[in-house]
């Protein structure tokens, strides 16, 4: 016989907390509770089995379910002396729903079942109380009639409104018993009007009604929906609990309330919560009336904490405060209710938090050796830490909202309005904050993004170039709002019929995807020792090395104040943008003057030299990986006609010259064209000014601190050993002139970026030429899919949402495919070269699901956006610490 139903209370506790995939999490936790001696009403949980079963078999019960069913119903009037349907001193029951999960979209609970015209009468008399008894009957019949028998809230509360009206009260406590039975002679009416059906007076009618409308609503729209998003399987089911109940509205010594064992905003170690004196269920959270404070210490003038009002169910609160922490070692969500002075507990689970608040309680509970470090490492999530290290609106602040986009990029900025990089950078400079607002941005964009305290976008996604960016400079972000219209000819844009001017300010949340008209205030980030000591824990346990991209002097010193232990990405293109150096780069590509290329070239060479001796500086000593120019050199051509004429007269031609050897560059598809290693290849004097650029910088930084620099030179987009090679010799030729030059030596390194699928499989022959690799993941997801990142937008939703695809594969790898590659070409490579050094400079450097990954596969470091150092430093330790657990499982 399968055991469907097991009961808990009055000393039978058959569950625990560990058999919530059974029971759900409400129904395993009651029966913990109560076997740890907690005082909680007597009930049963019907399994989640019996769901899967109900949906398997067309909709019907397991033949035996309905015998179990009454032995523990049984069990219950014994427990509490009391007869279910008794017309003298009736049994009620709630019934609560409960899935593994808790999870919106599921029955809402259903209290003071047992209740009709004849067992109220019951209860009046055996309670002494009749208001309370008829206060209890029309709870039931509003909740059975809406919850179980469909009918909207409102009908109900209309009714009562119109009848408080009449009677002139605003407090439901001040309705009297006969005037309640008038509400429920009215409610049964409605019901009868809007489902044709009576309101069912047989108890055992009411239960059943109450238990198949639990399990009916783990297949309602709203579930399924939730459970798509959050990738709960069907097959999980709910559990039903069903419970005798405990009476929050019996008069002044009864209470309701939910409290958490700790500030879950903060972490505070307080006592955190609101009651509401003679109440019910969820009086609290409905706001009829205004909830209470727990604590004196939290009370305000005029208001009635409960440590006063009701001290003695307060004190053994407290004791149970302290001892449910102690048992499930956690900040506990609890929910109570108050009858006659005596306490009762009606659900615990482990409480919802703030990433501030995760961070302050793992941390104090290591401390006070409730868990270990090991365990505080592994209850922050690493994602949360983004939360904390970006300015948040100030949640007091009156604000006024105009639309909503993609949370591309976290954190809170204002600014006044710009529709241009050029002006972004112009009013930047000038000490101005300024949101940068585009369509859709594009590398040129990247040094106003830079200057801009956040990025506006009415096109593209959460990988679109706009989010990407602004993620690794740690710009805030909001991208693809789709109600803004733009017009960049009279500069002014137009939202849902607001309409806002160059110059105007906005304020973007980036953490939300909320726009708001003008300055919203903002709260700072601070770093709380709290977070200094998690990182250190985290220090000590990760093997992974943590780098971040950076290539400004600004990102190079977030970086090492978020704890980077080098730079894995040095992309030198973002320094060919810089506005007084955009026309040298602008003359070198276009030249077809031997000398008047080499000039422009030494004037970058002079730049880059400045730009690498500043990172070094910063970087003081640790690893720097530079990367070679990358992009098509396209991307640097100018477009405007005054851009243009600027050019033709730097180098003494015409404008038609200029815009036909402009045309003559453009590519049908640049990704997969001429760039990478293929412009040095072709354009070898462009890594030469680089090369020796880094070299000269890093010769006079150690002169500068007599600290050893090792530059690391990486070369993009390579996909055969030949092409290495070449490359190499070219560089180190130049290398070696520099040196002779000088007189110096340097250690230094050369190396490649994998990021085609051909060079991860040809891995074996590329180390042969290469002292470290780099997995550029965001080229290789390109390339291994076919897909370019620029477009995915248009399908790569609708594949997730499809379950065509788990994940994004440019958010989180690609284990199967991008990921085997990773694999392939670090295994080959290191079979060539053992002590060939492996990182990852992908935007997946800095994803905790991917960085598991990385650390499975035993690269040597990660390498994220300044901002994400923290989420990667605690994202490796506890991918450490899972594949310890493995380790030892195995
Ligand atoms: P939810 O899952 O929405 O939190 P619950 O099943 O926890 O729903 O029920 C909501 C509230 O109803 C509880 O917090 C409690 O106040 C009240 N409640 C539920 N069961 C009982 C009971 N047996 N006695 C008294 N109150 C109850
Ligand atoms: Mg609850
Ligand atoms: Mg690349």
């Amino acid at each position: 016989m399968t055991k469907w139903v097991y009961s808990f209370g009055n000393g039978l506790n058959e569950g625990r907390a560990e058999m919530r995939n059974l029971l759900g999490g409400k129904g395993a936790n009651l029966a913990e509770m109560a076997s740890i001696g907690l005082p909680v009403p007597p009930g049963f949980t019907i399994t989640t089995d019996v769901c899967s079963a109900f949906y398997e078999n067309g909709r019907n019960y397991p033949d035996d379910l309905r015998a179990q069913v009454d032995a523990a119903m049984q069990r219950i009037e014994t427990a509490m002396g009391l007869r279910f349907g008794d017309e003298n001193a009736p049994l009620l029951v709630s019934v609560r729903s409960g899935a593994r999960v808790s999870m919106p979209g599921m029955m809402d609970t259903v209290l003071n079942l047992g209740l009709n015209d004849r067992t109220v009468e019951g209860l009046a008399r055996s309670s002494g109380d009749p208001r309370f008894a008829w206060d209890s009957y029309r709870r039931f019949v509003q909740m059975y009639g809406s919850v179980v028998m469909g009918v909207t809230h409102h009908h109900f509360e209309d009714v009562l409104d119109q009848f408080k009206r009449t009677l002139g009260v605003l407090d439901d406590t001040a309705i009297s018993a006969a005037q309640w039975r008038e509400v429920v002679g009215a409610y049964h009416e409605i019901i009868r009007e809007h489902t044709g059906q009576e309101f069912p007076s047989d108890p055992q009618a009411q239960l059943w009604g109450a238990i198949g409308a639990v399990f009916g609503s783990w297949m309602n729209p709203r579930a399924n929906t939730y459970r798509r998003l959050h990738d709960i399987p069907a097959s999980w089911g709910t559990a039903v609990n069903v419970q005798s109940m405990v009476f929050g509205n019996m008069g002044d010594d009864c209470a309701t309330g939910v409290c958490f064992t700790r500030d879950p905003a903060t972490g505070e170690d307080v006592f955190y919560g609101e009651y509401l004196i003679n109440a019910q269920g969820e009086d609290v959270v409905a706001g009829i009336r205004t909830p209470q404070p727990m604590s004196n210490a939290r009370a305000e003038e005029g208001q009635h904490p409960m440590e006063t009002v009701l001290p003695d169910a307060y004190a053994e609160l407290l004791r149970v405060r302290t001892l449910l922490e102690r048992h499930y070692r956690d900040m506990q969500d609890i929910e109570f209710t108050v009858q006659r002075n005596v306490l009762y507990l009606l659900q615990t689970r482990n409480g919802k938090r703030t990433a501030a608040a995760a961070l302050k309680i793992s941390i104090d509970m290591a401390r006070e050796g409730l868990i270990s470090k090991e365990d505080a490492i592994r209850r922050v999530p690493a994602t949360s830490l983004d939360q904390l290290l970006h300015p948040a609106l100030d949640p007091k602040a009156e604000r006024i909202q105009l639309t909503r986009g993609l949370p591309a990029s976290p954190g809170a900025a204002s600014g006044a309005v710009v529709f241009t990089a050029e002006e972004c950078e112009a009013r930047a400079a000038r000490g101005e904050d300024v949101i940068l607002v585009r369509v859709e941005t594009s590398p040129e964009d990247v040094h106003g993004m830079h200057a801009a305290r956040g990025v506006l976008t009415a096109r593209g996604g959460m990988t679109s170039h706009a989010a990407v960016v602004a993620r690794g400079m740690g710009r805030v972000c909001v991208a693809g709002a789709g109600s803004i219209h733009i017009d960049y000819a009279t500069m002014v844009m137009t939202i849902d019929g607001h309409s806002i001017a160059e110059g105007d300010w906005i304020t973007l949340d980036g953490s939300t995807g909320a726009v708001y008209l003008g300055r919203v205030a903002t709260i700072p980030p601070v770093l709380s020792d709290d977070f200094n000591t998690l990182m250190g824990w985290a220090d000590s346990i990760r093997r992974l090395g943590v780098r971040a991209n950076a290539e400004t002097p600004d990102d190079a010193r977030t970086a090492r104040r978020f704890g980077a232990e080098g730079i894995g990405l040095a992309r030198t293109e973002h320094m060919f943008f810089g506005p007084d150096r955009i026309g040298h780069v602008r003359q070198m590509i276009i030249a077809d003057e031997e000398a008047v290329r080499q000039r422009a070239i030494n004037a970058l060479l002079t730049f880059q030299r400045e730009d690498f001796v500043s990172i070094f500086r910063i970087m003081a000593g640790l690893p720097v990986t530079v990367r070679l120019l990358d992009p098509p050199l396209h991307e640097f051509l100018p477009h405007a006609d005054a851009e243009i004429a600027e050019v033709a007269a730097a180098l003494g031609r015409t404008v038609e010259e200029v815009r036909a050897r402009c045309a003559a560059l453009a590519e049908a598809n640049p990704m997969l064209g001429h760039r990478g290693c293929r412009l040095g290849l072709t354009n070898p004097e462009i890594y030469a000014m680089q090369v020796r650029a880094i070299i000269e910088a890093a010769l006079q930084v150690s002169d500068e601190t007599g600290k050893g620099i090792v530059p690391e030179i990486m070369i993009p987009l390579v996909a055969t050993r030949a092409e290495l090679e070449v490359v190499r010799r070219a560089a180190e030729a130049e290398i070696a002139s520099v040196l002779r030059e000088r007189g110096a030596a340097l250690d230094y390194r050369i190396g490649t970026m994998i990021e085609l699928p051909r060079a991860a499989i040809q891995a074996g022959e590329i180390a042969e030429c290469a002292d470290f690799f780099s997995f550029g993941t965001n080229d290789l997801t390109q390339t291994t899919f076919g897909l370019s990142r620029d477009d995915a937008g248009s399908f790569l939703p609708f594949y997730v949402d499809h379950g065509l695809l788990s994940k994004d594969p440019f958010v989180s790898i690609d284990r199967d495919g991008v990921g085997a590659l990773v694999r392939m070409g670090s295994e080959r490579g290191r079979a060539t070269r053992p002590d060939l050094k492996l990182g990852i400079c992908g935007e997946h450097g800095g994803d905790p699901d991917s960085i598991a990954f990385f650390d499975e596969v035993g690269l040597d470091y990660v390498s994220c956006s300044p901002f994400r150092v923290p989420v990667a430093r605690l994202a490796a330790a506890q991918a450490a610490l899972a594949h310890r657990e493995e380790n030892a499982v195995a």
